[in-house]
């Protein structure tokens, strides 16, 4: 299965996701993982710490390569979870272009939602118990901003496809997994 996982900073997608690569054993293709493995001391970890620390997306020319090499994996020739990825229009039309080549279709895009002010809430929380870089107040501010204008209009592009299953985010993390496996099992 290809399945495409978005939603907004401090959604609960992290969980999420490690609970849907376990139960359909499929990889998992974060490329906030892949970019956050880049070796810090190496010139293009530094260059890739300069948007991550700030919030900002990192340029597609580092993005498109890391994503189209881990596609080229032999895990990943039946199907992947796209965590974080694409997180623009440009990427997701980069995507289509890959998987039109290769005779694949996304089979469902997972749209996780919850309301602006839970978001904030929840990821100042998250900043004060855990030490990502990337969970102070200001980055936090520009992460949001980043999704608002730059991948939400990544689901019109999938809405348009028709293939996007709404999920409410704003509930316990074991009934958004119940609500994800059902709309799932109904696509079936
Ligand atoms: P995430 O773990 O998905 O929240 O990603 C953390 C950070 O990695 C983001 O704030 C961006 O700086 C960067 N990043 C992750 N995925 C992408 C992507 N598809 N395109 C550009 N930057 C990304």
């Amino acid at each position: 299965m290809w399945i495409v996982f978005i939603g907004p900073p401090g959604a609960g997608k992290g969980t999420q996701c490690s609970r849907l690569v376990e139960a359909l054993r499929i990889p998992h293709l974060s490329t906030g993982d892949m970019l956050r493995d880049t070796n810090r001391d190496s010139a293009l970890g530094k260059v890739v710490a300069s948007y991550i620390d700030v919030g900002r997306l990192a340029p597609d020319y580092l993005v498109m390569p890391i994503v189209t090499k881990r596609l080229a994996e032999r895990d990943c020739q039946l199907g992947c979870l796209f965590d974080g990825f694409p997180r623009t229009v440009h990427q997701a039309e980069q995507l289509d272009e890959f998987l039109v080549e290769r005779e694949i279709r996304i089979d469902v895009v997972l749209h996780l939602h919850v309301a602006a002010d839970v978001l904030l809430s929840r990821l100042l929380k998250r900043a004060e118990l855990q030490n990502r870089k990337d969970d102070n107040q200001e980055t936090i501010s520009a992460r949001l901003e980043v999704y608002r204008t730059q991948t939400a209009p990544v689901l019109q592009h999938y809405h348009d496809q028709g293939n996007v299953l709404e999920i409410d985010g704003d509930q316990p993390a074991d009934r958004v997994f119940e609500d994800i496996l059902s709309g799932l099992n109904r696509r079936k």
